[in-house]
């Protein structure tokens, strides 16, 4: 189907540009049917599930309705559960970034009533809660509906199973007559239907149809995976099954941006595609990825259409995508001509349900498969390591190389012992090479943050510095040495800063560009899930490159080349490191 741009929706300037921050590129299928529809202040039954992009397929249109000048109640929109309504709540909150006067709130069981209350009673427009905690304030009187122009259910189906429909029917005859309704449901069962006979007027159905389309040749297989530990999961996937020719589908340009920096900062060959780039960038990064000095591209559905790869290895649904027909066209890059390609992708959450969706769109089956371990992944490496000697014995020529080691042979040593030796000397090689990519531990004090730009992003010291100093309390007495790569650095902090510099710099920009502060793993952590897991908290602290490469990288790819490959790794993982002491 046809997906709109944004700007084709008639869309406010502060709208437009709050989309833009969040990354979308285009209007998802949902989005494209249902905001139209919706503006026009039409009855809507949306049939999407989670994951489609619904919340701001119903948000967009909800907040452009608002008068900011009435503090009232206008809209409400109704969650199965609190996480529901938090999540919806955090999108909103994001797409009215730019309007003056809107606020958001909501209202869950479970939540203290003090703070709802104050929330009410300060004015806010768009309110967002659980059937039970919406009809508690009705009741007490502290949710007064009387200017409410829309309401919305998200999860209709849901909130039904739940055993809301009680509650639902009491809030929906609470809301003026004079209003417009909308139901969205992944689902259009009998009660659903009933529902809205009862309560909607002449509604419009809004679903998006497609064709099934097949797929065979392709080896689909998903992960489990939480979000903080995708980066993670693709590293080991491509370490495993050593690819050099893949295409990772992400669906926003800052997650394409983010996750470039991330691969860079862990010594792959990758770059990124998406929308804002221009057309000569873009020539650039394909030409790259066609000579194969490119290994991985990491993409948007927008800028990966119409461009032609042949023979790429796998392609990763690093976000699953928003609808089953854009699933289809990312993978079906792969396993072209006959051959046969692979097609990884990373469910987190409620994604599962929309596998299920693109399983059934596709009548594919997608297995689930065990995220690999690094022992896993060790073993892997070990046996294609061997592999590649046994190639390289096959191809012969080695009359030379003999001629060398015999000189060892009269000094009464095995040929075994003289390859374990070697083999040794590899390991060594790369374990080293990764112990000197800076994985000391920060001074007594201090904690040691990996900061997402570097030396390619004409970045300085003294940027650094500003940033910290001038967006969070830190003086700059407290901060440490600074570690400037080619495309990230390192900063230390006084440790007793490190919380406040990670929450207000956790993800902002510098230089115009996007850029996050995050702690940086100990040499200990060197690939070491169990450390990760010690320190908790969750953030995905395995940037600091180059740990999870250990092992046999520097081995020969296909064959000769040893040399140069080994020095441009080195060059492009390392850069030239430029150190400022602080004192
Ligand atoms: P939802 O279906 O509302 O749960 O949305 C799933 C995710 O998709 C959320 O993280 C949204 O921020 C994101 N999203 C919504 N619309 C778009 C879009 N047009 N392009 C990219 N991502 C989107």
């Amino acid at each position: 189907m046809n997906k709109l741009r944004f700007d084709e929706l008639s869309l406010s300037p502060e709208m437009q540009r709050a989309i833009a921050d969040m990354g979308f590129e285009e209007a998802s299928p949902i989005q494209t049917e249902a905001i139209p529809v919706i503006m026009q202040g039409r009855d809507v039954i949306g049939q999407a599930q989670t994951g489609t992009g619904k919340t701001a397929a119903f948000g967009i249109p909800a907040i452009e309705s608002i008068d900011p000048k009435d503090r009232r109640v206008q809209t409400l929109i109704l969650c199965p559960t609190r996480e529901l309504a938090v999540q919806v709540s955090e999108e909103i909150s994001r797409l009215i970034k730019y309007k003056n006067g809107i606020s958001v709130v909501p209202i869950y069981g479970g939540q203290s009533y003090d703070r709802q209350l104050r929330a009410l009673k300060q004015g806010v427009q768009i309110v967002i809660g659980t059937p039970g905690r919406v009809m508690d304030h009705i009741e007490r009187g502290t949710l007064q509906l009387d200017a409410v122009k829309k309401i919305i259910l998200d999860e209709a189906d849901e909130m039904l199973d739940m055993g809301f429909r009680e509650d639902i029917e009491f809030v929906l005859t609470k809301i003026p007559a004079e209003r417009q309704t909308i139901f969205f449901s992944a689902t259009m069962s009998k009660p659903i239907m009933e529902l809205t006979k009862k309560y909607q007027r002449d509604p419009q159905l809004v679903k998006v149809v497609h064709q099934t389309l097949t797929v065979t040749n392709i080896e689909q297989v998903y992960y489990e995976v939480r979000n903080n530990m995708k980066m993670e999961v693709l590293s080991r996937i491509i370490d495993m099954y050593n690819l050099k020719s893949l295409i990772v589908f992400c669906n926003t340009k800052r997650m394409v941006d983010e996750l470039v920096s991330n691969l860079q900062a862990r010594g792959y060959f990758a770059d990124g595609l998406h929308g804002d780039m221009n057309q000569t960038q873009r020539t650039n990064v394909m030409a790259k990825f066609k000579a194969g000095t490119l290994e991985i591209l990491v993409a948007t559905d927008v800028a990966a259409r119409g461009i032609d790869v042949e023979d790429l290895e796998a392609v990763f649904n690093y976000d699953l995508p928003q609808d089953e027909e854009a699933y289809v066209h990312r993978i079906g890059r792969t396993g072209r001509a006959g051959k046969s390609g692979k097609a990884f992708s990373f469910v987190s959450g409620r994604d599962i349900y929309k596998l299920k969706d693109i399983m059934r769109f596709t009548n594919a089956k997608i297995k689930l498969a065990a995220v690999p371990s690094y022992e896993d992944v060790a073993e892997i490496k070990t046996n294609l390591f061997l592999d590649q000697i046994k190639e390289v014995i096959q191809q012969g020529k080695l009359e030379k190389h003999i001629a060398r080691i015999e000189r060892l042979l009269t000094e009464d040593f095995t040929s075994l012992e003289i390859a374990a030796a070697l083999l040794k000397m590899n390991l060594k090689e790369a374990k080293a090479q990764a112990a000197s990519e800076e994985m000391k531990g920060p001074r007594e004090g201090y904690n040691r943050l990996f900061v997402t730009m570097g030396k390619k992003d004409r970045i300085h010291p003294k940027d650094i510095i500003e940033a910290l100093t001038e967006n969070t309390s830190i003086p700059s007495s407290k901060i440490g040495d600074i570690d400037l790569y080619d495309k990230f650095s390192f900063v230390e902090v006084a440790k007793e800063y490190t919380s406040e510099v990670l929450d207000r710099l956790g993800r902002t920009t510098l230089l115009g560009k996007p850029v996050s502060f995050e702690k940086a793993q100990s040499k200990n952590a060197m690939g070491g899930e169990k450390e990760r897991d010690r320190d908790g908290g969750g953030r995905d602290r395995d940037r600091d490159g180059g740990g999870s490469r250990g092992g046999f990288e520097d081995r020969p790819r296909g064959g000769g080349g040893f040399r140069e490959r080994n020095d441009r790794e080195r060059n492009s993982r390392f850069g030239k490191r430029e150190k400022t002491r602080r004192w």
